[in-house]
């Protein structure tokens, strides 16, 4: 005590001690927001521009009346769903909180210190971050011509690989994997390393080439399927995404879940989406078709983008990546630079389209 009464105020001797995987974390960097006021757009997280589909926004809206309960934990309504839609057994699906959730669970399950996990790079940023979390070693493998280069993937599988990212189409660059060289990578992996294909943009692919996880998943026990409600099913801000996975795979996602991670607003709202499928493909039609356009717009102004599956363009702009990114701000629309590389432009509405084009006439 102090003469005033007060205890005295102790120095901690130290602060808590935290695992060393953690330490120095690049922190994930999502995609900003335009500044409010005036008319602005986001083209920096690839998402829906659609708002809710009413039908989906009113089973939200009600799952919402009970949000006092926890949600079903089991999420048994929408495993039985996604189940028939995808005709796979209940037992092969694990949701999560997003996809990213499911990805980190995966890696929760597969690898730890020690390990080895490979993916192509760049790539989906999360990969990295998550891997480290879970204290195994990323093995980054150099894109090439902006896509997988699988044979130095499979060259770089050792005793330690447990688990592989495949990104398909790849996120930023947009290039997808063929079903054949994925199934001659598949051939040359270990049967005992997980292959994880993250297919967050599948339902925008239209190259009749591209792999579909789910076929390889239905002749492969190390493969797993990475799928997501919130791209074209226009689910983000709602957080739910699921894995399609062999037991025992499938069995250890769903035991290491975060207990009642997916809300009851998510899960009602990802079976809505499912019933509502037919008018949700139209939007993302609708949004392929704008890719189209817009990706032969710049391409007639003499700008380099390479084929795209996704909802999104890359643009390789090397050190003029910030001044366009800013330029863009400046005009309303957000996109998302990485470092002195590109700028990945998300496809949204026409008008805020048009502003990059314009831009990036002057940048590209
Ligand atoms: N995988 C890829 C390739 C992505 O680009 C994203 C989102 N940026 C995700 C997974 C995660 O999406 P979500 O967690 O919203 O399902």
């Amino acid at each position: 005590m102090t003469a005033s009464g007060t205890e005295a105020k102790r120095e901690p001797a130290a602060t808590p001690r935290l695992r060393e995987a953690v330490g120095g974390l690049p922190a994930y960097k999502a995609g900003k927001a335009p500044a409010p006021g005036g008319e602005t757009f986001k083209l920096a997280s690839n998402e829906n521009p659609y708002p809710p589909l009413p039908g989906v926004l009113e089973a939200a809206i009600g799952a919402a009346g009970s949000f006092n309960r926890y949600p079903d934990f089991a999420c048994s309504n929408l495993l039985e769903e996604l189940a028939a839609a995808y005709d796979v057994p209940v037992d092969h699906i694990a949701a999560g909180t997003g996809s990213v959730g499911v990805a980190q669970q995966l890696l929760q399950v597969a690898a730890g210190p020690g390990d080895e996990v490979i993916f192509a790079w760049r790539s989906f940023e999360a990969y990295p971050i998550l891997t480290q979390i879970a204290g195994a070693t990323a093995v980054m493998v150099p894109l090439r011509d902006e896509r997988h280069d699988l044979d130095a993937m499979a060259a770089a599988v050792t005793g330690r690989t447990r688990l592989i990212f495949v990104c398909t189409p790849n996120n930023p660059t947009g290039a997808v994997v063929h079903r054949d060289e994925l199934e001659r990578f598949l051939d040359r992996a270990p049967d005992d390393v997980l292959v994880v294909i993250d297919e967050a943009y599948t339902e925008f692919v239209r190259d009749p080439e591209c792999v579909d996880g789910l076929e390889l998943y239905r002749e492969r026990p190390n493969v797993c399927v990475l799928r997501t409600f919130s791209k074209a099913y226009g689910l983000a801000g709602l957080r739910v995404g699921f894995a399609v996975a062999h037991p025992p795979v499938a069995t250890a996602l769903r035991a290491c879940a975060v207990p009642f991670g997916v809300s009851c607003v998510a899960q009602a709202a990802a079976v809505a989406s499912l019933h509502a499928r037919p008018a949700l493909m139209e939007r993302v039609e609708a949004l392929v078709a704008e890719r189209t356009r817009v990706v032969g717009e710049l391409r007639r102004r003499g700008i380099a983008v390479p084929d795209t599956e996704a909802n999104f363009y890359w643009l390789r702009l090397g050190d003029r990546t910030a001044k366009f990114a800013a330029a863009c701000e400046e005009a309303g629309v957000t996109v998302r630079p990485f470092g002195d590389e590109g700028v990945r432009v998300t496809i949204g509405e026409p008008k805020a389209n048009d502003l990059a084009i314009s831009l990036a006439v002057d940048y590209a």
